[in-house]
């Protein structure tokens, strides 16, 4: 994903090598170098702005440490730079206290919610949680069968409004939700929820519809769900290959949804990948997860140090 940028940031770095001492004019077009190559990656201009501007700052005002000369200096502090703008600290999932821990997903269509609910369910059911998937998007209609098909591969049970129920048993009589109408997407994700409350189901993944583009018939209906379910963790789920308009999606859902943390899809393919690098601090939240691939295993918990390293390697 960032092969082009750490490409450029080490050809940047390598200039500075073996100077006893930085001038200002050395600090100057070491900056310049690193603004082109954020913005080359796609990066959001404000960040672009604020990160060049702090490690120019930070970088004029360097103590030379005994262990370290002005180039490694200058590594150093964009390395702890780009912690900053991938979120500072790792941060982990908030799981609930008393019963069920709820997770819904947002994001827009072909952003990899779906793909990313069977991860989820496998990394958490790999550490010994029981997960249950429930299929609250009923925009499309293909993407209840999806889900059932990922929570398959994923090992673990999918709550499924057509059948209404995950393995034979009446959802309506377990849950006591009330009327069945299963084109009502709260309604799912409400029994789904009270289905894992009966079967002692930990964690409870909820998929929700997404769109092609923002719109606020979406983001009502998100809302909604939210407002009914009241989860412990609502995560946006965001292709990190669309490039910049990945950003104001992100704004769009940050204010639509208000969520709790993101998940940076796609990071394994090839594009510039200033989504990623913008997206924590252009809403201010953090990124707790990436998904790397189409395999139900292709998920990392997000470390804004690990992937610093990265493109910096
Ligand atoms: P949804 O509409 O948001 O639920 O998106 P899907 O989960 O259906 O994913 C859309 C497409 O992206 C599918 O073809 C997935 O196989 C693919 N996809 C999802 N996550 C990843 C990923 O991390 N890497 C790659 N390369 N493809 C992915």
């Amino acid at each position: 994903m960032f092969n082009s940028l750490s490409n450029r940031l080490t050809a940047t770095f390598k200039n500075l090598r073996g100077k006893g001492r930085l001038t200002e004019s050395d600090i100057n077009s070491t900056i310049r170098d690193i603004r082109l190559a954020l913005i080359d990656a796609d990066v959001a201009t404000p960040v672009v702005r604020e990160f060049t501007g702090r490690v120019r700052e930070r970088a004029l005002g360097a103590e030379v440490s005994g262990a370290l000369n002005p180039g490694q200096q200058v590594v150093k502090i964009v390395n702890e730079e780009l912690i900053q703008i991938l979120g500072g600290e790792t941060r982990n999932l908030n799981m609930a206290k008393t019963g069920p821990t709820v997770i819904m997903l947002a994001g827009l269509q072909g952003s990899g919610k779906t793909t990313f609910a069977g991860k989820l369910a496998r990394l958490l059911r790999d550490k010994g949680h029981f997960p249950l998937l429930v299929a609250a998007d009923l925009q499309r209609p293909n993407a209840v069968r999806q889900l059932e098909v990922v929570a398959e591969r994923a090992g673990v049970p999918c709550f499924a409004p057509e059948r209404g129920n995950e393995g034979g048993h009446d959802a309506v009589t377990d849950s006591g939700e009330g009327t069945r109408s299963f084109g009502d997407p709260v309604w799912v994700a409400r029994a789904g929820i009270g289905q894992a409350k009966v079967r002692q189901y930990d964690v409870v993944i909820v998929d929700t519809a997404g769109r092609l583009a923002v719109d606020e018939n979406l983001m009502q209906q998100a809302r909604d769900i939210r407002d009914a379910i009241e989860p412990d963790e609502v995560l946006f789920v965001i292709d990190a290959m669309i490039g910049q308009a990945a950003i104001e999606t992100a704004m769009a859902f940050s204010k639509g949804v208000d969520f709790t943390g993101v998940v940076l899809s796609k990071l394994d393919g090839d594009a510039r990948g200033g989504a990623a690098l913008s997206v924590a601090t252009v809403t201010g939240k953090p990124i707790l997860f990436s998904s790397i691939g189409e395999g139900v295993k292709d998920i990392e918990v997000f470390h804004p140090d690990r992937m610093a390293s990265r493109i910096l390697d």
